[in-house]
This record gives C-alpha cells, sequence and structure tokens, in this order.
C-alpha cells in the first residue's frame, strides 16, 4: 500500500527525444490510475521511470514519502506485469511464481503458501505443474500477474497487459483485474491504449498526447467535461461529433451557424460561463456532440442529414450521415460535415434518407476554435466587461472609482476599455455591487454569478452570501487585464518572477574534507542552492550546467532586501492602489518586485532570494530540471 507522487516529470531519451514533458500527479494509496492515449504519447515511459527501469531525466518521484529516483528497481517495492508475460518457459507456474521469492531466500514453507493463496485468487491452483508453453493466454497472463501476487508490493504496475487477448477474454480479464485490485486494495497504475479499457477500469485517468498530460479526471468527468478536443474525441464510441460552428447571442438565446448553413438555439442559460466575445459570430467555435446524444426527430429541427451507411447492432443502430441535404456527390472524405448518430432500433433507416437531428443541449461541447480547449470551465478564468475611464475615473457596473496612479498613467485618459477580472480579483468592498442571480457549489468553493446588464460577473464569495443579495466588492487592480479589442493595454501583475543566471560550484574546505558548494549566479551575485539542486543539475544536464543559461523562478514573495544581495535600480513605483510594487532594473533585467518596503524612483537596492524556493528552468529544451 501506498501513495505516489510525480513532480514536474520529465523525460529526453539519448537521442534527444523528448517522451515526456512535465508530468505531475498526486496517486493516492489504493487507487487504480489508468495512462491511456494513442501509440507513442509516452505511457510506458512514464510507467518504466516509476518501475526504476528508465532513468528520470528530471523531476521528482516519491513513493509514499521517499524521494526513489535513484533507487534500484527491487528496492522500490513495486511489481510490473507486462504484455509479453515474461514468463520462463523451462520452470512450471509454480516455479515461476516462487521465482522471486526464492531469490529473497523466503522459507520453503512461506513461498508454497504464498504461492498456493494466489493461484487460488487467479483460479489457476489446478495448472501450478503445468509449463507456459501447455497454456492459453488468458491463464499465462494470471500467472504473470501471480508472479506480481506473491511479492505482495506496494504498488502493482500493468503495461497492457490484456493487449495479446482477444476480445472476450480480454472484457473478462477486465473484471477480474479490477476485482483483484478491491480484493488487495493496493495501488495500481495500468498502461493501456484502449479508451474502454480505460473507462471501465480506472478510478482517475490520465489521458495523454505526445508526451504532455491533457487531463487527470474521473471517467465520468472524462465523458461530460472534457478539457479539450482531443481528450473529447479520445474517450467515447463511436467518436464525438465535431463542426466548426459560429455563435450569435440574440437575447435568451444562442443561434449555432453551421458550415452547411443550417441553424439551432440554445438557451444562453446553458452557455452563461462562455467569453462574450465568442457570441458575435466573428470567431470560429468547434461544436462538439457525442452520437447518443442527437434525437432523430419526425418534426423539423433546424438540422438535417442524409444517411450514408447504416449499422444495425440490434438493440442500437448506428447512423452515419452527412449534414444537410444531398446535393453533393457522396464522399467518404472528411467533409467536416460527417456525423454519427447513435439511436435506438426501431424506425427502418435508409442511405440516401434525410432525416431531422434535435440536439440535447445540455451534451453540447464548445471548444475555441484555434487552441481547442473547452469554452465552458466550471471556473470561468475571467470575465470581460467594458467600462469608460473619464477625468481620471473608471466607470464599470454602473459605478465609477478613482484610477489608481498606475493605471491612470498606462490607460488611455479617455474611452472606452475592456476588462478582464477573473473571479480572484473580486473581493468583499465598497466599490461596486450587483445582484447575486446564482451561486454555484464547485469543489470547496461558492460561485457566484453577479447580474449585470444581460450577463454574469463571476465571483468567489463567502458562505453567508445568498441568491437575491446585493453583492458589494472591489476589485484588485494589479490582477485585471485591460484591452482595447484585441490590443492589451495593461496585463495583470502575475504571480512569479524571473531572473536569468548561470550555475556554479565551488570546492571548499571544511573540517579537512572537501566540500562542494553549488550557485544561483545572476549578475555575478552567487546564491548558495540546495545541495541536492546541484546534484541534479548535474544528473540533468552533465558538465554543461556549468556553462549554460538557466532561468530562476520564483514567487514574489520570497524575495526580500539583503545586503549582500543582487544590485538594482528602482525604475519606479508602480501603484495599483490595493498594492504597489517596484519595478526594478537588475543590470538589464527588468522585474517587478513588492514594495513593501516604501522604495522609491532612483534608489540602489539589493535583495536577496529564497534559494530553497527557487524553481531551476533549462531554456534551452523548456523543462523544470529541479
Ligand atoms: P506509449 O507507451 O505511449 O506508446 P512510449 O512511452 O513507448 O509511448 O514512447 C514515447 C515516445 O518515446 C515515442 O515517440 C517513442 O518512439 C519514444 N521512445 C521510446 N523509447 C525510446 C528510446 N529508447 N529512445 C528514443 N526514443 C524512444
Amino acid at each position: 500500500m501506498a501513495s505516489l507522487k510525480l513532480s514536474h516529470i520529465y523525460k529526453v531519451y539519448e537521442n534527444g527525444h523528448k517522451a515526456v514533458n512535465d508530468f505531475n500527479i498526486d496517486i493516492e494509496d489504493k487507487e487504480f490510475i489508468v495512462f491511456v492515449g494513442p501509440s507513442g504519447c509516452g505511457k510506458s515511459t512514464t510507467l518504466r521511470m516509476i518501475a526504476g527501469l528508465e532513468d528520470i531525466t528530471a523531476g521528482d518521484l516519491f513513493i509514499g514519502d521517499t524521494l526513489v529516483n535513484d533507487m534500484e528497481p527491487k528496492d522500490r517495492d513495486i511489481a510490473m506485469v507486462f504484455q509479453s508475460y515474461a514468463l520462463y518457459p523451462h520452470m512450471t507456474v509454480f516455479e515461476n511464481m516462487a521465482f522471486g521469492l526464492r531469490n529473497r531466500h523466503l522459507p520453503e514453507a512461506e513461498i508454497k503458501q504464498k504461492v498456493l493463496e494466489a493461484a487460488k485468487m487467479l483460479d489457476i491452483e489446478d495448472y501450478l505443474d503445468r509449463k507456459p508453453k501447455a497454456m492459453s493466454g488468458g491463464q499465462r497472463q494470471r500467472v504473470a500477474l501471480g508472479r506480481a501476487l506473491v511479492r505482495d508490493p506496494k504498488v502493482f504496475l500493468l503495461d497492457e497487459p490484456l493487449s495479446n487477448l482477444d476480445a472476450k477474454l480480454r472484457a473478462q480479464m477486465r473484471t477480474e483485474i479490477t476485482k483483484l485490485h478491491k480484493k488487495l486494495q493496493t495501488t495500481f497504475i495500468y498502461v493501456t491504449h484502449d479508451q474502454v479499457e480505460a473507462m471501465t477500469m480506472g478510478t482517475r485517468i490520465v489521458v495523454m498526447k505526445l508526451g504532455y498530460v491533457q487531463q487527470i479526471d474521473t471517467p465520468m468527468n472524462l465523458y461530460n467535461k472534457p478539457y479539450n478536443k482531443f481528450v473529447a474525441g479520445f474517450i467515447g464510441t463511436p467518436q464525438m461529433n465535431f463542426f466548426d460552428v459560429t455563435l450569435n447571442r440574440k437575447g435568451s438565446k444562442v443561434e449555432v451557424n453551421f458550415i452547411d448553413g443550417s441553424k439551432i438555439d440554445l438557451p444562453y442559460d446553458l452557455l452563461s460561463k462562455i467569453h462574450d466575445n465568442y457570441l458575435h459570430g466573428d470567431k470560429k467555435v468547434i461544436f462538439g456532440l457525442r452520437p447518443e446524444h442527437f434525437e432523430v426527430s419526425k418534426k423539423a429541427t433546424g438540422l438535417t442529414a442524409t444517411i450514408t451507411a447504416v449499422e444495425h447492432l440490434g438493440n442500437e443502430c448506428i447512423i452515419y450521415g452527412d449534414l444537410g441535404k444531398n446535393d453533393e456527390e457522396f464522399t467518404m472524405a472528411d467533409t467536416g460535415r460527417a456525423v454519427i448518430v447513435k439511436t435506438v432500433e426501431g424506425e427502418p433507416f435508409n442511405v440516401g434518407d434525410t432525416i431531422n437531428l434535435a440536439v440535447m443541449p445540455e451534451k453540447v461541447h464548445l471548444f475555441d476554435g484555434e487552441t481547442e480547449v473547452t469554452l465552458m470551465q466550471d471556473i470561468p478564468d475571467f470575465s470581460r466587461f467594458e467600462g469608460e475611464i473619464k477625468g481620471g475615473q473608471l466607470s464599470i457596473f454602473g459605478s465609477k472609482e478613482k484610477l489608481p496612479p498606475y493605471l491612470a498613467e498606462k490607460l488611455p485618459q479617455q474611452g472606452k476599455v475592456d476588462v478582464e477580472i477573473p473571479p480572484s480579483a473580486i473581493v468583499a468592498g465598497n466599490d461596486y455591487s450587483l445582484k447575486v442571480h446564482e451561486i454555484e457549489n464547485i469543489g470547496d468553493k461558492k460561485l457566484a454569478y453577479l447580474e449585470y446588464g444581460d450577463r454574469f460577473l463571476f465571483a468567489f464569495v463567502g458562505k453567508g452570501v445568498k441568491v437575491g443579495d446585493k453583492y458589494s466588492f472591489s476589485l484588485l487592480k494589479d490582477k485585471l487585464q485591460f484591452n482595447n479589442g484585441e490590443e492589451v493595454l495593461l496585463e495583470p501583475v502575475g504571480e512569479d518572477i524571473a531572473f536569468d543566471g548561470k550555475f556554479t560550484k565551488e570546492e571548499r574546505k571544511e573540517n579537512h574534507e572537501r566540500v562542494l558548494h553549488f550557485f544561483y549566479n545572476i549578475n555575478g551575485v552567487a546564491f548558495e542552492a540546495p545541495v541536492a539542486h546541484g546534484y541534479k543539475m548535474n544528473a540533468v544536464e552533465g558538465n554543461a550546467c556549468y556553462k549554460n543559461t538557466y532561468r530562476y523562478v520564483l514567487n514574489r514573495n520570497d524575495l526580500s532586501l539583503e545586503e549582500n544581495g543582487l544590485a538594482g535600480v528602482v525604475k519606479k513605483v508602480v501603484d495599483y492602489g490595493n498594492k504597489t510594487y517596484a519595478l526594478v532594473d537588475f543590470n538589464g533585467q527588468e522585474v517587478l518586485i513588492n514594495n513593501d518596503d516604501q522604495l522609491e524612483e532612483g534608489m540602489e537596492i539589493k535583495v536577496g532570494l529564497n534559494a530553497e524556493k527557487v524553481g531551476v528552468y533549462s531554456i534551452d529544451i523548456d523543462m523544470k530540471i529541479c
């Protein structure tokens, strides 16, 4: 039994191929985690790094509380089951299962007991004297599982264990492995390219693509709330339908315009979290709907399809078609109009027929046409509203407030501005007041829909706030973004700051011993780095770590004035009203630091950084090294 933690794990193979990028997950004890994704996406590489069969290029791997990056596979207390079974052909099933235990010099009686127990659990007691070649694929896979089981490991790692089996046996073994997991109450990590396997077995699933994690979630959340088009398309059979559309809001309705000219309406209520700029008909949006979320309707629905093929499966029927009337030659090519509909058997559907398709509105998915990321996140990253600047004041939400000095300086003297307001920028206060239309519980947070005009401003509120209340609030100006159309006028202040610098080492004699010290060297000022970081830099970069330039990233709060620190000159004081910062020039590197110390323009200062909190990034290959 054990938890696992993968923190910023990367794998770069010797040929320079970056197979795994910034993999992060906390796996709880007893979870059944599935890594799924198309071939080559980095699933096996990640599993093999956990097993210790592959070096970790960068990042930390913990099993329980122990950092195991450099621990031998045999000491990690894990067991791995492969697709290829990897049984010894000359040994009996019993011997195969006992082999690992014999190596550990367990008493014979205990070995026998463990093997018999596992064999019973896997229903292979009658085959203990057989050799693997006299067994079926399914039986051999059970022996492979048994060999892992007898070791009583903390973690089971399974790499496509069922892909050599036929469909029926695979389905059966799926349920057996799930049962085994329940019985053993141990952490399982299971790799597969088969989304059905992933969905039926995993308590949580990690969907990967080209070395990057796309989403980590429960099967139901992956199905209902896919983060992007890739996940949406990967999970579910037949695949989700995707169409290029534009959206146009008309009061309480949003018109969806398909490329074949068809239009349907969706209620605005379902789409109120989508940014307003997607609702003016001029931005490409991807409309996604699963085949099971269309209904074939007798009445006109605004959406028609011409049937190109029909599959009858007995209880259900899969209809393949093209959106619109059949006015073109039949083509198998992806025209952007192809549609798949899953419906119950009943009516006779024939190739060439035109059918009306009704959409289940609450099942619709919408993705950005460029980034392919969902437009329907549970918590909108920001709400966008128009404000107006006049006479040094900002008018927004029907109230006015004086612009703090930095905003007055950076923004136009007058005119309209678009303000992007993340929920975290809204705090209880006295500047504005809006009615609470709805409150949604998301995890341990309360997301309030504050009504303004015909749209909502999304804010986190405390327990006491109720629907129908007037909520009074202020805006944290340093967290807002101001735009003029597409042009960014002022960006929000981010959490992190970065310095570019070198990595250096020094050997010192201490108590007659040579001791190595490592440093982050920025503009010639050396900050002592944790020794562990020194070893990591060496392990990842070799001797090149003393030549390359690195990016040192830290939270603004982990920087403070210090006598022997890095020298800089305050270029200006940046006053956001709620908070002031100092823009400091550190020999050409400009950084915005906190200004709790009342710095003034022109002051020469020195800052120290909390070296324990520094993240080191390789600039060449975009990788967090430590
Ligand atoms: P998956 O298990 O998802 O199919 P892998 O983890 O096996 O993918 O591989 C991820 C990527 O790394 C692939 O592009 C593969 O070609 C590459 N790769 C795997 N092993 C090596 C290796 N030893 N050297 C170089 N590239 C490798």
